[in-house]
């Protein structure tokens, strides 16, 4: 494996290209290894690799299928030290959270897939026995990921698509090549069927583009920024592609008075800032109750105090560095309008924390007083910046939570069930997580609105891959 190559019909194959692409560790700004971008012609060849081992990966059984996700699911774990190590090295998450949360993530999905692969029923009765639908696998699928939580996002898909009988091309984020070769070498050690799973390293607008535009490719499975799915979009209109995007959110966390917010504030800054902040479904938005809004400010100004941003490579708890000088900058300049439109910084600020010249660390910072016109209020940031605001009733509380383009996560603190139960269905987000609770493993996770169309994880996953067949008149 290197991530010069590219892995295609099951073999490892050098880049035609010469010219070499940086890949930064963002604790330290250095380029630690390079990558090369695939061209169109090395798109071409992963693509229809992938479309000559169709006939044959589609027409297994799902036993056969969860057999070779039980192999992935092997090696993946005899191997997930070597993953973490990557993931760390590449996006700057601390090795603890790559240990505990980055790579057992993505593993458990693939475990999920399987168990659920295994209750399947691809042919269903409709009206009778001559009536039947059959869920078919849709075809060549390309998968395009971003760097953020590199390993969750790649066995969403590539598990998803395995179960579901496709075959498929993987770009991984140009940021993140290392974690997405060493998942192909394990494909490969896995021994998944030569063609089944291709891997082309590249850009978005180049190698990405070539992928999205092909004519054999029959679904886009695409997880990124909305701006990037709707070229996405476009791009795969001309071929009437299927296409399921999952993009960014602005997630509210509203917490009610009687939510004791002793410890849901410090709970949620925590939330808001895991990763770095860099997590789609961050609850950046905080709302709270107007009667215990200032003790909730001062709460969430502690916490963001007392939280710890240390290189990725160090032991413990603490906050990484932003992922790449770009993000680095574009959470400044947000940080900067904050203050300049006028909202009240309570914690961090501007500038790197302390003791951290070098690397793309930013201070955990806090802005109280968010208002629906600044640009705070609107922005994904994706970085360690909490925004906060107050509501009087629950109309409000539900017409805050639902002023965004977004629709991605929203999570609701409170003891009161049925306030809590009217608001979890008011607000237009395709998940919601209240007091604490996390996502059974199981669980569909997409957007509504700007965040996308698709859902992914468990057996809602498996069925985006899926076309449905309608069969009447089936001799029986
Ligand atoms: P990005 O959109 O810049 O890139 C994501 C991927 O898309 C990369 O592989 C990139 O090379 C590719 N890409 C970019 N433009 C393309 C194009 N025109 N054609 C084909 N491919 C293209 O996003 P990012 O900076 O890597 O990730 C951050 C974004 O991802 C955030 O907005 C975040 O909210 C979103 N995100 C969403 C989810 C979700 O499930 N909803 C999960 C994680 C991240």
């Amino acid at each position: 494996m290197t991530t010069t190559s590219f892995y295609i019909d099951g073999a490892w194959q050098e880049a035609a290209s010469a010219e070499r692409q940086p890949v930064f560790n963002p604790s330290t700004e250095e380029a630690f290894t390079e990558t090369v971008w695939a061209t169109a012609d090395e798109v071409d060849q992963a693509v229809m690799a992938a479309r000559k081992a169709f006939p044959s990966w589609s027409t297994t059984t799902p036993a056969e299928r969860v057999e070779a996700i039980d192999r992935l699911v092997a090696v993946f774990t005899a191997r997930t030290d070597e993953m973490s190590a990557a993931i760390s090295e590449e996006m700057g998450a601390p090795l603890a959270l790559s240990r505990n949360a980055q790579s057992p993530v993505g593993l458990g999905h693939l475990k999920t897939f399987a168990r659920e692969l295994a209750e399947m029923e691809f042919v269903r009765e409709l009206d009778g026995p001559e009536h039947l639908v059959a869920l078919e696998p849709a075809g060549v699928a390309a998968l395009i990921t971003p760097w953020n939580w590199p390993m969750n996002q790649i066995c969403l898909k590539v598990g998803a698509a395995l179960a579901a009988g496709c075959t498929m091309v993987l770009k991984p984020s140009e940021i993140a090549p290392v974690s997405a070769a060493l998942f192909a070498e394990f494909c490969d050690e896995a021994k998944i069927p030569a063609g089944v799973f291709n891997l082309v390293q590249g850009d978005g607008a180049g190698t990405g583009t070539a992928l999205t535009s092909h004519p054999e490719v029959d679904l886009i499975s695409f997880t990124g920024s909305t701006r990037a799915g709707m070229a996405i979009s476009k791009a795969a209109a001309d071929t009437v592609k299927r296409v399921s995007l999952e993009l960014g959110g602005k997630s509210p966390n509203v917490v009610f008075a009687d939510s004791g917010i002793e410890k849901t504030v410090p709970a949620g800054v925590g939330m808001c800032f895991n990763n770095t902040g860099q997590s789609c479904i961050s609850p950046g938005k905080m709302l709270v109750e107007g009667s215990v809004y200032d003790q909730a400010v001062a709460l969430a100004a502690e916490a963001a105090a007392n939280t710890e941003v240390n290189l990725a490579s160090e032991e413990g708890a603490h906050l990484g560095p932003l992922v790449s000088e770009a993000q680095f900058n574009k959470v400044q300049k947000l940080i900067e309008t904050g203050i300049a439109e006028g909202a009240r910084l309570v914690a961090g600020g501007l500038g790197r924390p302390e003791g951290l010249d070098k690397g793309w660390f930013v201070k955990p910072t806090v802005f109280a007083d968010v208002t629906p016109d600044m640009t705070l209020w609107n922005e994904e940031i994706f970085g360690p910046v909490l925004t906060m605001s107050a509501f009087e009733t629950d109309d409000e509380a539900a017409e805050l939570a639902n002023d965004t383009q977004y629709g991605l996560a929203a999570y609701i603190q409170g003891q009161d069930a049925e306030r809590v139960q009217t608001l979890a269905r008011r607000i237009r987000a395709g998940v919601v997580q209240i007091n604490g609770a996390r996502r059974a493993p199981n669980a569909p996770f997409g957007g509504y609105k700007q965040s996308g169309n698709g859902r992914e994880g468990g057996q809602y996953g498996i069925e985006d891959f899926l076309e449905v067949k309608s069969l009447s008149g089936w001799p029986v």
